[in-house]
């Protein structure tokens, strides 16, 4: 994922420059030592995702500008984060700033880049330092707002809902509480289940509505709620060819991925393997239809007159409260609990600190707590999923480890296969916490490499976990077992028989099912992986119109949900794929019946 930021970032940083003084003011910072040179100076420091690089310019004997030249850290979340942290700290001459909150790791390894600079003109780190830390500039905002229709959360249903509601011709507003937009939705891989896709149809994939329907139930124990899981079957294709003819959303063209638990591959890749994109293009045309988004607002309670929804009541960056009042109605797009462990336990006490997760740290339930308090009914609310292929030092998912995806095998530090590695996320994950170290080790070859070129799509992952000392590539397999700890004499063993099965010669003790190719020729890589909490499959009951049901039975007036936020679309177990299906199919229902 390296990159250059864009040119409208940096304008975008210009034009902030231009329009705000941050904190304390310039008079304030140390004079510069004549010591220190005039000129553009590179530094490194360490981001959340790897190494962050940027280029500092010194003139005058104060910083310029700043701008950074490659980041692995998540597109749309880091920007956030940069535009931010590098407008005050040029506004200050400073490198004394607060962290962003929810990219502080960002903000850090940024900061620690651009002392890195400095220290190369010749700077000491009291020359660009303030004594006192610098406060970034929050908003101030009316304390009482009325809108048509206010949506609470900025993750892939709650834009999807603003898109459809704004072209309804409802004057909208959507709140998160992030400093950045895009949830969950944003750090995915971008991948959606879609019977019947211009992908199936290129390579001739067989599949069907009903297909899909029957997976989707059985992935989930036949616990999900039909008529929900009907609607996001019958509604997938469309909702794909929304994103992609009528957005613009990019999908990656040779890339249709199965997922464990589907009987065919169905899932479309949105370009680059994340949700980037999806996000910017949803946001972007809500934008163009008038939404209005606003960051680091954070909604805490509904407000109800005559037992309706009316609008809700949220708090600002700067801590004032602010009255949305709803003319319509407000929809719950929240996302999941993943990160609330205290909520997490409260439902399911396995999922404890020994997990950490995926999530952006925004999916903390707030949605769910606060339809709690009109009534709402919960359903499913102890099925909550781990992604089995996550980074040991970081919790985050692994997007390199999709090579399991085009028939890497998984193995344990003993060196055998245990685990049907299409299997679903949870037998996978429980498979893996079962091992020595609750770790295991996937392994591929260039015939799985050359098929989706996964440490290319992902080559800033790639080298992070190979500076992390949690993926190896070797020209054998002896060096890539040996490298990782791996019993060397078992894997090669392991391999030779897997290979046999691959040829059809032999079978298997432990089935394996999907894209099977051998594993004979290097390099060969070999990675560590651990399950992380990943989606929470349970959340507020919702019917056909994406409406919040309260205990009762009675629909909530007023009250829409969509997304992670909701439970019953999945039942106990959540298939690869599905999130993203699930959040653009009910937020764009939510989105229209709330303005009916
Ligand atoms: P989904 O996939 O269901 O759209 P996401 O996780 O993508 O869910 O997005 C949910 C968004 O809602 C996140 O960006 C999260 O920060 C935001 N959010 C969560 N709680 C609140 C709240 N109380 N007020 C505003 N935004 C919130």
């Amino acid at each position: 994922m390296k990159r250059i930021l864009s040119v409208l970032l940096i304008l975008m940083m210009i034009m902030t420059l231009a329009g705000c003084s941050q904190g304390s003011t310039v008079e304030e910072a140390k004079t510069v030592e004549s010591a220190i040179q005039e000129g553009t100076f590179t530094g490194n420091g360490e981001g959340k995702n790897g190494d962050i690089e940027v280029e500092v310019t010194i003139a005058g004997g104060v910083i310029t500008e700043a701008k950074v030249l490659s980041s692995g850290d998540t597109e749309g979340i880091s920007d956030a984060a940069i535009t931010q942290v590098i407008a005050a700290v040029v506004a200050n001459n400073s490198t004394n700033v607060e962290a962003v909150s929810g990219a502080s790791l960002t903000s850090y390894g940024l900061l620690e880049a651009i002392r890195d600079a400095l220290s190369k003109a010749g700077a000491t780190e009291a020359d660009f330092t303030t004594d006192m830390v610098i406060a970034l500039e929050k908003a101030t905002e009316e304390a009482d707002q009325t809108y048509d229709v206010v949506i609470v959360g900025a993750g892939g249903a709650g834009l999807a809902a603003a898109v459809e509601a704004s072209e309804a011709g409802a004057n909208v507003v959507v709140i998160e509480k992030m400093p950045f937009i895009g949830g969950n939705t944003m750090v995915s891989g971008g991948g959606l289940n879609v019977p019947g896709s211009w992908a199936q149809t290129a390579v001739g994939v067989d599949d069907s509505i009903e297909l899909y329907f029957e997976d989707t139930m059985k992935g989930g124990d036949n616990l999900a709620n039909p008529s929900l899981v009907h609607i996001l079957a019958d509604n997938a294709l469309n909702a794909a060819v929304w994103l992609k003819d009528d957005l613009g959303v990019g999908f990656m063209e040779d890339r249709l991925q199965q997922f464990g638990g589907h009987s065919v591959a169905r899932a479309i890749i949105a370009t680059g393997n994340h949700g980037t994109d999806l996000i910017e293009k949803l946001a972007a045309r809500a934008q163009e239809n008038g939404v209005t988004i606003k960051t680091e607002v954070k909604a805490n309670e509904l407000l109800i007159e005559d037992g309706r929804v009316v609008g809700i009541v949220a708090e600002a960056a700067n801590g004032e409260a602010i009255t949305f009042h709803a003319a319509k109605g407000v929809i719950m797009a929240t996302g999941g609990f993943g990160s609330n462990m205290e909520m997490r336990m409260q439902y399911n006490p396995e999922l404890d600190d020994r997990y950490m997760t995926t999530d952006q740290p925004g999916t903390t339930g707030d949605g769910i707590v606060m339809a709690q308090a009109v009534n709402a009914e919960l359903i499913g609310m102890e099925y909550i999923q781990t992604y089995p292929m996550c980074n040991p030092v970081t919790g985050i998912i692994s997007y390199v480890a999709n090579t399991r995806f085009d028939g890497g095998i998984l193995v344990n530090v003993e060196g055998e296969r245990f685990v049907n590695e299409m299997d679903r996320r949870d037998v996978v994950s429980r498979g893996i916490l079962a091992q020595t170290s609750a770790s295991a080790y996937l392994l591929w070859g260039q015939e799985i490499e050359t098929k989706g070129h996964m440490t290319e799509v992902h080559a800033q992952e790639f080298a992070t976990l190979k500076d992390q000392g949690l993926l190896v590539e070797a020209a054998t397999l002896e060096e890539a077992a040996d490298a990782m700890g791996v019993n060397v004499e078992a894997l090669t063993a392991t391999v030779a028989d897997y290979n046999q099965f691959v040829a059809g010669q032999v079978e298997l003790e432990i089935a394996k099912k999907g894209a099977l190719r051998p594993i004979a020729e290097g390099p060969f890589y070999l990675q560590r992986v651990v399950p992380s909490v990943h989606h929470t499959m349970g959340g507020l009951m919702i019917n056909e119109e994406a409406q919040v049901i309260n205990q009762d039975g009675e629909i909530v007036e007023g009250l829409f949900a969509a997304g992670e936020v909701t439970g019953g679309i999945h039942g106990s177990n959540r298939l690869g794929g599905n999130a993203v299906t699930d959040v653009i199919v009910f937020g764009r229902i939510a989105g229209r019946n709330v303005v009916k």
